[in-house]
């Protein structure tokens, strides 16, 4: 065994590396120190002092564990072609930084390749990858593809495991009752190699690790599994909530992974009590549920015919106004677990009316490539959210990202958003120098670029990051936006890049009718569940000022061409998980964009730099264009997607 950086001796007693490496996952046992990663400590996640314990050393340790963390991988994987190529055999650190270059996904791209189409030689990991994760960022319009190991799933669950004493620090009597999650998994594919390729949280929740998962009396969910892993979207939401309505007296806290997914709940809600009502009211559930395991669950949940039940949900929700229905349908609920942060923010108010002020809480911040960071003060209000990375998850790296130029200063105007819209190009630079995690400076942003334990090197994740402060010796981070998105509903992330593409394809249709767009910027609208795009477009006849008369079915197939053109994961949520209603186009009078400009200058844009935000997150500049609307179209059809 060899020396562990956490002071705690209880703690290092239960640190271990193991040199024997089983082959797959599901042959490993869970809890026994010596199967466990590296780096990981084992304890009872029923025990709260020694979670908590845990936490304490992994942030005062922070130096030393990204040091091991560091050698670790670095020496597990020199050999691998990736870094071969780089190292020459060296394991120093000044080495690696001077030669290992820090990549974008286009920059590893070709060995993810040879990953996918069955090249099982050490290309990026000398532990096997096992699968591929589908991030909703995408590459060439298709989801960008993160190298898995089998003992990344040990990782994971040692990271969810540290929420629950962060949790019962704020909140009393968490086992007491459950909660009522809301989880769903995605469709996967098979690489041409055969290897699975599938989201995240889906690898997750079909892992021994959440299956077979040991009782904690802290985490008792509403839904059973079956309900979750039901890859019918559908039936499992109709299940799920079936579940949690009719246990909802037990219920302490409810939630979905993010914002967005928590509200489509409540939507299919809205859609659906009536007949929700109906089978808790016989004990029969709707003959549409042919899910074999999900009938055969919520049959047994359901037990029983329970006409009171059905009668009290029936009366909350027949109510005009649905403001604190989640109050008044689980009472007893304490707060409501979803991410609210990033692109989530614009969510809070909606899920406000829904819960009546209950708190919202966003527990942890992670990605297809790495599972980042803790909230360690749950309750804290969405805007004053801080993530602390835990240092045992991966190498950490920060460039530094600097307020930038004169035309930023339109962005902080238009886009409403804040001056770190406009920080990026500053990071394009190839030669910044990266920061380590115990080297950075509060209130200063940063790229997060992660080394991990699963093949990525020097990896920009794409995030950007303001340091809010430090728990010991961890610094904590608050999100303040992801790089190059302009548009975020659901999951989809829209760039400036991806929506000029689609305007560019649409725009043709008109101008073959002899109408030119002159002027085009967008926004999120999520006023409705689900939220959909707005793009403003104003048109004008070739050779005249005049506002064309426009046909309504060419500009909604000017919709649904935009759509069309957009990514992978856009279409996905718009076609089959139906988390983006479709897509619309505003045009507006002549002179409109001549107004937002004005709007703009007398914000502190700089009149010669001026050039229109493609996105507009500012309430009052959306209302200047929305006050100029002529007429509205939205697209017809779903664009094509498939699982590729
Ligand atoms: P994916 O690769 O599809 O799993 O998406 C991961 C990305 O989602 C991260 O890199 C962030 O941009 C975003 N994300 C994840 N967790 C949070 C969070 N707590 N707050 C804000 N954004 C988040």
């Amino acid at each position: 065994m060899r020396a562990c950086p956490i002071s705690c001796t209880a703690v290092k007693q239960q640190f271990s590396t193991c040199s024997r490496k089983p082959k797959d996952v599901n042959q490993m046992t869970r809890g026994n120190p010596c199967q466990l990663p590296g780096m990981l400590p084992n304890y009872d996640p029923n025990d709260n002092e020694a979670g908590m314990k845990i936490l304490e050393d992994l942030t005062e340790n922070v130096e030393q564990i990204q040091q091991r963390v560091f050698e670790e991988i670095i020496t597990r994987n020199a050999r691998t072609d990736y870094l071969k190529g780089f190292l020459d055999g060296q394991f120093d650190k000044q080495v690696f930084k001077k030669t290992v270059p820090v990549v974008n996904y286009e920059d590893i791209k070709p060995y993810i390749e040879r990953i996918a189409n069955g090249d099982s030689s050490n290309i990026i990991s000398a532990e096997p990858i096992i699968e591929l994760l589908t991030s909703s960022g995408t590459s060439g319009g298709q989801p960008k593809m993160m190298p898995s190991t089998a003992e990344d799933l040990h990782r994971k669950t040692f990271f969810y495991n540290l929420l629950v004493p962060v949790m019962n620090k704020y909140v009393d009597g968490l086992d007491e009752g459950k909660a009522m999650y809301l989880l769903f998994v995605k469709p996967e594919t098979k690489t041409p190699s055969g290897l699975m390729a599938r989201p995240v949280l889906t690898s997750y929740y079909k892992s021994n690790n959440f299956q077979n998962r040991p009782f904690n009396r802290f985490n008792v969910f509403t839904s059973p599994d079956e309900t979750i892993l039901c890859s019918d979207s559908k039936q499992s939401m109709y299940c799920q909530l079936l579940c949690g309505l009719v246990q909802r007296q037990e219920v302490l806290r409810v939630g979905a992974v993010f914002a967005s997914a928590f509200l489509r709940a409540i939507k299919f809600l809205e859609d659906n009590w009536k007949e929700l009502c109906s089978n808790i009211r016989t004990g029969h559930v709707s003959d549409w549920i042919t899910d074999p395991g999900c009938r055969k669950v919520v049959s047994l949940v359901l037990n029983k015919p329970k006409p009171e039940l059905a009668d009290l949900i029936e009366h909350e929700c027949s109510s005009k106004s649905w403001e604190r229905i989640i109050k008044k349908l689980w009472p007893r609920t304490k707060y409501i677990e979803v991410i609210v942060t990033g692109s989530m923010a614009q969510y809070v108010s909606t899920l406000e009316y829904y819960s009546g002020g209950l708190p919202l809480v966003s527990t942890m911040y992670a990605s297809s490539e790495c599972y980042f960071g803790i909230n360690f003060k749950p309750l804290s209000k969405p805007w004053d959210v801080s993530y602390t990375l835990i240092p045992n998850m991966a190498y950490f790296e920060f460039l530094p990202v600097k307020e930038k130029n004169e035309d930023g200063a339109q962005y902080v105007q238009c886009n409403g958003v804040c001056k770190e819209n406009c920080m990026e190009k500053e990071t394009e630079k190839e030669d910044v120098e990266t920061v380590e995690l115990v080297d950075v400076k509060l209130g200063q942003y940063y790229e997060l670029v992660v080394t991990t334990f699963t093949g990525l090197y020097r990896y920009r994740v794409g995030d950007i990051l303001m340091v809010t402060g430090f728990h010991n010796k961890a610094p904590q981070f608050r999100f303040v936006h992801r790089r190059n998105v302009v548009l975020s509903i659901d999951t989809d992330k829209t760039s400036e890049e991806d929506l000029l593409k689609a305007v560019t394809k649409a725009k043709v249709i008109v101008e073959s009718l002899g109408i030119l767009l002159i002027e085009y910027t967008s926004y999120a609208d999520t006023s409705s569940i689900p939220g959909h795009y707005v793009l403003f477009w104003e048109l004008t006849s070739k050779g005249n000022n005049h506002l064309p008369v426009l046909d309504p079915k060419i500009m909604e197939q000017c919709c649904s061409t935009v759509e069309e053109s957009l990514d992978s994961v856009y279409r996905r949520c718009r076609r089959k998980d139906n988390s983006i209603g479709p897509l619309e186009i505003r045009v507006v009078q002549h002179g409109t964009f001549d107004a937002l400009m004005d709007f703009c200058v007398s914000q502190g844009s700089s009149v010669n730099q001026y050039k229109t935000p493609r996105c507009i997150k500012s309430g009052e500049a959306i209302n200047i264009l929305d006050s100029r609307v002529v007429t509205r179209f939205f697209s017809q059809k779903a664009p094509f997607w498939e699982l590729v």
